[in-house]
């Protein structure tokens, strides 16, 4: 029975031909293919050719693998085993195609697949490069901008302490608002490179809320006025005026939805908003809401506004990057928060979102571990003392401005420092009441001699005050300096009141 069936199945795909000693065909089973008897072997198919005659063969078989033959049309890959016999020869053909069809086409599709998943190596690979280059490039450029505009912006605020005509200080506003415009752009870039690189670290301190929100009201809704629009602002009483949350990123957020509203409205109104939705524990939800009656943006274009470098419907006169409503976006998330808009084209514009914020029931008590609110801030110090400072700045212009700032408060006796090499002796000759340290020297760096300062083994050397002064805004890098001893970090560019705030606040 085992027998009968197995001849059955070996059959479909096996025929088995005899050749005499000349070559020509004896007998055929004609399993494959039809062959009559007589005909010589090569005249079957141009393959046969290769076979060699009967006198060349040995009691060896000779075997051909994976064979392409066309019989009647039909393609076939065939196995062939030849083997002499005493007089004649035995050519068995087993027809392989199908085995051979799959057997390529799996070799096929798992070379596809290997050739798909270099490709996707080698396309994060440049996104990566692509990507790193870009977070080196916007650094770069935002640090190499710092410099001049800390000179430009100094040096209007010493100008603002002179004797000026009424058109002098006019312009002199409109200089300071185009260093403020190149500021805010300088750190919306960066912030867009510190989100893309996932560097940008959201604070949890505390602060006040009211204090951003009347801040915010009191300067845009001056703007907002001057623009012959009228503006309305709502702070809800019932929300905690003290919370706990990262107050610059906050403010950041605002201010980019403040200034839309203000630059893509012409007439009407604008609302800024912070309504309680509720309470519960030591947490508080909150609305924030800025609206206004201006261009609005069609319906189809909503989504496309929150991605980066992406303006849509503008006129070409209103100035914009196209950024703003990307920080808006991914600062909010970072803070677990999602920015939402309605918009009419036409009609208005409403940008709103919810934002969970923790804060102490019953007011804040003082907690060493958060930030001091605004108010409780050092202030200058009002006394006669002079203080010695040296001053440790490579750009001449930066140090130029800031050499001014301090001689124009009279409370400073001001040393000047090029290279840092110079700096540790000078700390040995003169008892400094504070160094003022550029990071970026010639030579050694300021963190650098920081540390140096740090170990020396006098008392009045080792715990100087250092402001340390630096256009590298990435919180790491402050954190590092911060660690090399310095006791304060200044970003290029500040304006001249954080500037002495700062001084005043280590000083003894
Ligand atoms: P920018 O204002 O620099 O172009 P944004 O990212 O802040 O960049 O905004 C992206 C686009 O969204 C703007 O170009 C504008 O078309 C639209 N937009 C944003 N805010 C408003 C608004 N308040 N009213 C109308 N259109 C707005």
């Amino acid at each position: 029975m085992l027998e009968k069936y197995k001849k059955e199945f070996l059959s479909q795909n096996v025929q088995f031909i005899l050749l005499d000693e000349h070559g020509a065909v004896t007998e055929s089973d004609d399993e494959i293919f039809k062959v009559s008897s007589g005909s010589l072997l090569p005249s079957l198919h141009p393959f046969f050719e290769s076979i060699p005659s009967i006198d060349d063969l040995d009691e060896n078989a000779l075997d051909f693998f994976c064979v392409n033959l066309k019989f009647d049309n039909v393609d076939l890959i065939v196995d062939i085993k030849v083997k002499r016999k005493k007089e004649c020869v035995l050519l068995s053909i087993t027809d392989f195609t199908e085995h051979y069809n799959s057997y390529q086409s799996v070799a096929q599709s798992r070379n596809e697949s290997i050739i798909k998943t270099e490709l996707t190596v080698l396309k994060n690979l440049e996104l990566e490069e692509r990507e790193r280059f870009k977070n080196q490039f916007i650094q770069n450029f935002s640090h190499e901008l710092r410099n001049p505009l800390t000179s430009v912006m100094a040096i209007s605020d010493i100008l603002n302490d002179t004797n000026l005509s009424t058109e002098q200080v006019k312009m002199l506003d409109f200089l300071k608002v185009s260093a403020k415009n190149l500021h805010l752009l300088i750190e919306d870039t960066l912030s867009i490179g510190m989100i893309d690189a996932g560097k940008m670290n959201i604070q949890n301190k505390r602060f006040s809320l009211k204090d951003l929100f009347d801040l915010l009201s009191f300067t845009y809704g001056n703007k907002i006025k001057q623009k012959g629009i009228s503006f309305n602002f709502i702070w809800d009483d019932k929300l905690p005026t003290e919370v706990v949350g990262d107050r610059l990123r906050l403010y950041q957020v605002l201010e980019n939805l403040l200034n839309n509203a203000l630059k893509y409205t012409a007439q009407g109104s604008i609302s800024f908003e912070m309504n309680l939705n509720q309470k519960w524990a030591n947490k508080a939800s909150v609305r924030v809401k800025v609206s206004d009656t201006g261009t609005g943006i069609h319906e189809n274009n909503l989504s496309a506004i929150f991605e980066s470098f992406n303006r849509v419907e503008t006129d070409e006169k209103i100035k914009g990057t196209g950024l703003g409503l990307t920080i808006v976006k991914n600062l909010l998330h970072l803070m677990g928060s999602e920015i939402k808009v309605e918009s009419e084209k036409n009609k208005g514009s409403t940008f709103y979102f919810d934002k969970v914020f923790e804060y102490q029931i019953g007011g804040l008590k003082s907690n060493p571990l958060l930030e001091k609110p605004e108010a409780q801030k050092t202030k200058p110090k009002k006394n006669s003392k002079k203080y010695k400072v040296l001053l440790v700045e490579d750009d001449e212009s930066v140090q130029l401005s800031l050499f001014k700032i301090l001689l124009n408060t009279k409370q400073f006796h001001v040393d000047l420092a090029y290279d840092g090499n110079l700096v540790l002796q000078e700390v040995v000759n003169t008892n400094y009441d504070c160094i003022l340290m550029d990071v970026n020297l010639p030579n050694i760096d300021g963190d650098q001699i920081t540390r140096l300062i740090r170990d020396f083994p006098f008392k009045n050397v080792k715990n100087i005050p250092i402001i340390g002064i630096t256009a590298n805004a990435y919180p790491e890098n402050i954190q590092e300096y911060i660690k090399a001893g310095m006791n304060e970090v200044l970003v290029k560019p500040f304006q001249k009141e954080a500037f002495l705030e700062t001084l005043y606040k280590v000083l003894k």
